[in-house]
């Protein structure tokens, strides 16, 4: 019998089976209420509260009033862009990498709906580390791939491990996707574990899709490394992932860009100049002066993120039921929350994260992204780029809800 989903109003299969970025919805709903008057306090969406640094901004109305930057540009970008991309690839990542293989994209988003479709045919299929951000499942399956979700445990510090990977291999897999440092998580691997991973995906022949975007936020003396900068072999077959959002606080003005072999690049700009044709040229301009703006701004920002994450953590510790480990990375903090099932909350027996999240929202007015969105149920994601005053209040408020 013909249901009444979107599928029979003639939207496709593949977009008819996916949802709204719970993320993007949440952030949607906060906007929203906000909007109404609630005063309302989010660690949901993960971007940086802080404004986009003013050279940045000065050199993106310079270009507003420069015509050449009125027009398209080359489908892969601005070159002036791309020399400064592979410089800072070469400078934070370690790969030894030309302006020829660099791709712009609208955020980091598009960095990584482009890695799936330049890299799968039907059925292919993707490991993913679980818990994941909510894009990558989607991403993978709008790509025709199939997504294959790769637990990890809690207790190793929610790090994949080779024999967890290997069991999920197949005959059709032909991606690994890794991320550190980690959304939701925060994880941040050790070098020993990235070689281990790396080496195994190289004998695999398997390619490797790095989402690199937090490469600055890593807390108490932890590193970021490349996994292609580690092992070599894989250079061949891995693609890198960034952008200047979250480092630059630069969420709105979406520029992203993924580096690879430039064969890939160049399919790329191919697949570009059908989709976007261009990325704003405005933006581009916008984002090349945050790149040789150096790391000065990016610092600052890390040194604000490094003391949030101490005092969330100390917070975090006196809420009955929350169990929340400290992560070395990123911004968010993921703690578990089944101390809090069963119990009654605000009159409600609590039984999942997803009905605690709600409970928050409605009763405490604060904002978090429920595990279930990143294939971990039973925990709830606090991104802590906000600022002091709203962390304070909105921690109190969990306090309050929660004591
Ligand atoms: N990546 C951020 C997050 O996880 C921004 C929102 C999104 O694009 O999902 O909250």
């Amino acid at each position: 019998m013909p249901g009444r989903g979107p599928a029979n109003l003639g939207i496709s299969t593949r977009v008819a089976a996916i949802s709204e970025s719970a993320t993007i919805s949440l952030d949607r709903r906060v906007k929203e209420l906000r909007a109404k008057g609630e005063n309302l306090i989010s660690f949901a969406a993960g971007e940086p509260d802080f404004p986009t640094p003013e050279v940045v901004v000065e050199a993106a109305m310079r270009a507003c009033r420069d015509p050449r930057a009125h027009h398209y540009t080359a489908p892969a970008g601005l070159s002036e862009l791309r020399q400064a991309v592979a410089m800072k690839t070469r400078r934070d990542s370690g790969l030894d990498v030309g302006p020829e293989q660099v791709q712009i994209t609208n955020g980091t988003k598009q960095a990584v709906a482009h890695a799936f479709t330049l890299l799968l045919d039907p059925g292919d299929e993707v490991l993913i580390p679980a818990p994941y951000w909510v894009t990558f499942p989607e991403a993978v399956a709008l790509a025709g791939g199939r997504a294959v979700p790769v637990p990890t445990s809690e207790a190793n510090g929610f790090r994949v491990t080779v024999e967890e990977l290997e069991r999920h291999r197949s005959p059709r897999t032909k991606v690994l996707l890794f991320v550190s440092p980690s959304n939701p998580t925060g994880t941040v691997y050790r070098r020993e574990q990235m070689e281990a991973i790396g080496r195994w995906a190289a004998e695999q022949g398997l390619w490797v899709v790095c989402d690199e975007i937090y490469d600055h936020f890593t807390y108490d003396g932890a590193e970021f490394n490349s996994l292609p900068a580690l092992v070599p072999e894989l250079q061949p077959r891995a693609l890198c992932l960034n952008g200047v959002a979250k480092s630059y606080s630069m969420t709105g003005w979406r520029v992203g860009w993924l580096v690879g072999p430039p064969e890939v690049a160049e399919a790329a700009a191919n697949l570009q100049s059908h989709v976007a044709g261009n990325i704003s040229n405005v933006s581009q301009l916008a984002a090349l002066a945050a790149l040789e703006a150096g790391l000065g701004p990016v610092l600052e920002m890390r040194s604000a993120f490094a003391s949030r994450r101490r005092a969330m953590l100390q917070q975090m510790e006196r809420v009955p039921g929350f169990e929340c480990p400290a992560p070395d990375g990123a911004f968010y903090l993921f703690p578990s929350v089944d101390g809090v099932m069963g119990r009654q909350v605000a009159g409600q027996t609590v039984t999942s994260s997803a009905q605690l999240a709600t409970i928050l929202l409605e009763e405490a007015q604060i904002a978090v992204v429920p595990g279930e969105a990143f294939g971990a149920p039973g925990h709830l994601r606090f991104s802590y780029a906000l600022g002091d005053a709203d962390l304070e209040e909105g921690m109190d408020r969990l306090l309050r809800l929660l004591s």
